[in-house]
């Protein structure tokens, strides 16, 4: 018989489809508590932009639970403080969550599991974050896997050989029917009774209801989170489980697009088509990030198509699906490989010490500080650079090709700055951001990574784009100040005589910065720079790194 009370704690996991930890609720309990902890103020990196797609995912899932009866209540304050305050007030019996598997996310659950405890409620984690569990691939790779701090595989072709072994478990549906909470009211009151007043106002929010935060609806600011300065517009990228699935439906529907899927024919240039709004990808990895839409229904939509095409269908590393591997390859290495998130040889993926500029982002080096804003702010005066940053801050979204131009820029290609500093910007900006996929990816565009060894193989921030877009119609929508400039100069405005920038409206140096960096120079000189740490490193740890020159794509 049902009797349990339960409060289902919603992280990353805003959705009620394929949901372990709801669907456990649902058959244990009389009365359900859903349950979202917002940290104000927060210290958190986290851009407005990610803000808002945050908002509007929980108000999709809270407009999801009304229409069941229900509300999602939206609690104000740190998890471990907060949680065992609303076990007892509300007597729980158990607390259910989507597991994560990052480093810290883990600690702070065992910190909330021993609090609620001590208020007498259980702590339950349920799969659903990824496809595989960390335990699973572990048991699966064997201690012969094992390598210096690093206990699964770090090619695609041996992770992926694990991988395919294990079993994705089939999506379930999303319930028709849920348990109730206690009306808002007897929740509220109850809580009331218990706390003093300071503690209520702190945790119930500015309008005392555990509603959620009140987004400006013309300019976009959100007065409780302190995001005062006004936003001419949202992300056209727009949170919740709704769009989520509108989305997975429109791209699944192509499925010519689905089965010729390879990652790198698809364009970073890509504007999206007039009717369908769709670009070469998916455009899903916010949606990922945010659990509004579940890994294993995207994987067997995937997975139903090419059944359907009878093997006619691209393959891994390349393919939709091996996109969902590249997922769990980062999360995996993220949660098993302690040092993860750093540039430095303290992270066993990273092995050799490179010489970057801002290893510590408290470095002195004005010169290096000024360059890292430069790029961050879409002023390096590559117009393929600046658009990619420009589209990334106005969107919160590029393509992973737009992120590896900008990722190589910042780090072996151009500037040699630490890739660790790129990954705070990166963690500022994306929509998608998750720590492993971030982090991971950005050691790999570093080159210096495990993951990935070609550090020779650099991006020409002219050339790269111009292979994609000769025309330079993505510079042009992204950078309107150089939307006049003939194609020939697109890529490199200031290499046009001055006639021609007068004629376009836009003065390199005035209207545009000039380059500030010499790519030629710059890329060669690194490339010296890191081909003298490895083989230091190869001295120190008797260890080989790959050899090469210089090699421009
Ligand atoms: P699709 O190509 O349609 O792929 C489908 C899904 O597969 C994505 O939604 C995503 O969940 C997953 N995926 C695809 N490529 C990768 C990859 N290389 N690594 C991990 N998962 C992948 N992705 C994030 O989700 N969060 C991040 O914080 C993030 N940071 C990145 C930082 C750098 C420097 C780079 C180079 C890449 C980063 N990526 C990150 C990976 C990748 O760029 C995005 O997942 C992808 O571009 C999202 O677009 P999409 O949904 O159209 O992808």
């Amino acid at each position: 018989m049902k009797k349990l009370t339960t409060l289902l704690w919603f992280r990353r996991d805003l959705r009620l489809h394929d949901h372990p930890a709801l669907l456990h609720a649902v058959s244990t309990s009389a009365t359900l508590f859903p349950v979202y902890c917002l940290e104000v103020p927060t210290k958190k990196r986290c851009g407005h932009l990610r803000w808002l797609f945050l908002l509007e995912s929980l108000a999709d899932l809270d407009s999801q639970l009304r229409a069941l009866g229900s509300r999602l209540f939206v609690v104000r304050g740190k998890a471990p403080d907060v949680l065992p305050q609303l076990v007892k007030a509300w007597a729980v019996d158990q607390v259910l969550v989507q597991s994560s598997p990052e480093p810290f996310a883990r600690a702070r659950d065992e910190e909330v599991a021993q609090r609620v405890a001590k208020e007498g409620g259980e702590f339950h984690g349920f799969p659903g974050r990824t496809l595989f569990e960390v335990s699973q691939l572990l048991a699966g790779a064997g201690n012969g896997a094992s390598d210096k701090g690093i206990p699964l595989p770090v090619t695609m072709t041996g992770f992926a050989k694990v991988a395919d072994r294990l079993t994705v478990p089939k999506p379930e549906p999303a319930p028709t029917s849920i348990p109730l909470p206690l009306d808002s009211e007897s929740a509220l009151h109850q809580l009331k009774s218990l706390l003093d007043p300071v503690s209520f106002a702190s945790l119930t929010g500015p309008h005392h209801d555990l509603s959620l935060p009140r987004i400006s609806p013309t300019d976009h600011t959100v007065p409780e989170l302190g995001l005062l300065t006004p936003l001419a517009a949202r992300s056209p990228h727009t949170g919740g489980e709704s769009h989520a699935l509108a989305r997975l439906d429109t791209y699944m529907s192509h499925t010519a697009k689905v089965l010729a899927f390879e990652k790198p024919k698809t364009s970073p240039a890509a504007l999206p088509d007039p009717v369908t709004g769709l670009v070469d990808t998916t455009v899903l990895s916010p949606y990922m990030t945010y659990g509004c839409l579940s890994p294993r229904l995207f994987h067997s939509r995937i997975t139903s198509a090419y059944r359907a095409a009878k093997g006619k269908h691209s393959k891994p590393p390349v393919s939709l699906l091996a996109q969902l591997y590249w997922r769990e390859f980062f999360f995996a290495h993220g949660a098993t490989v302690d040092g993860f998130e750093l540039a430095t040889e303290a992270n066993p993926t990273c092995p050799t010490p490179i010489d970057w500029r801002l290893l510590s982002a408290a470095d002195s080096d004005p010169e290096a500080h000024d360059d890292l804003k430069a790029w961050a702010e879409a002023r390096t005066g590559y117009p393929w650079i600046d658009a990619c940053m420009t589209q990334l801050r106005s969107e919160g979204w590029i393509h992973h090709l737009g992120r590896h131009s900008l990722a190589c820029f910042l780090t072996r290609g151009d500037l040699y700055i630490s890739w660790e500093r790129g990954a705070e910007v990166f963690e500022d900006v994306l929509l998608d951001h998750d720590w492993a996929l971030n982090r991971g990816n950005w050691a790999w565009l570093s080159g210096t990574s495990v993951f990935f060894r070609q550090w020779f193989r650099v991006y020409s921030p002219v050339k790269w784009g111009q292979s994609w877009d000769a025309e330079g119609k993505y510079i042009k929508r992204h950078l309107p100040q150089l939307a006049k400039f003939p194609k020939q100069y697109i890529y490199e405005p200031w290499k046009a005589p001055l006639a021609v920038q007068k004629q376009a409206g836009c003065i390199v140096g005035k209207d545009y910065p000039k380059p500030i960096v010499d790519h030629a120079e710059a890329s060669k000189a690194n490339m010296a720079k890191l081909k003298a740490c490895f083989a230091r490193g190869r001295d120190k740890n008797g260890a080989g790194e790959d050899e090469g020159d210089a090699d421009e794509d």
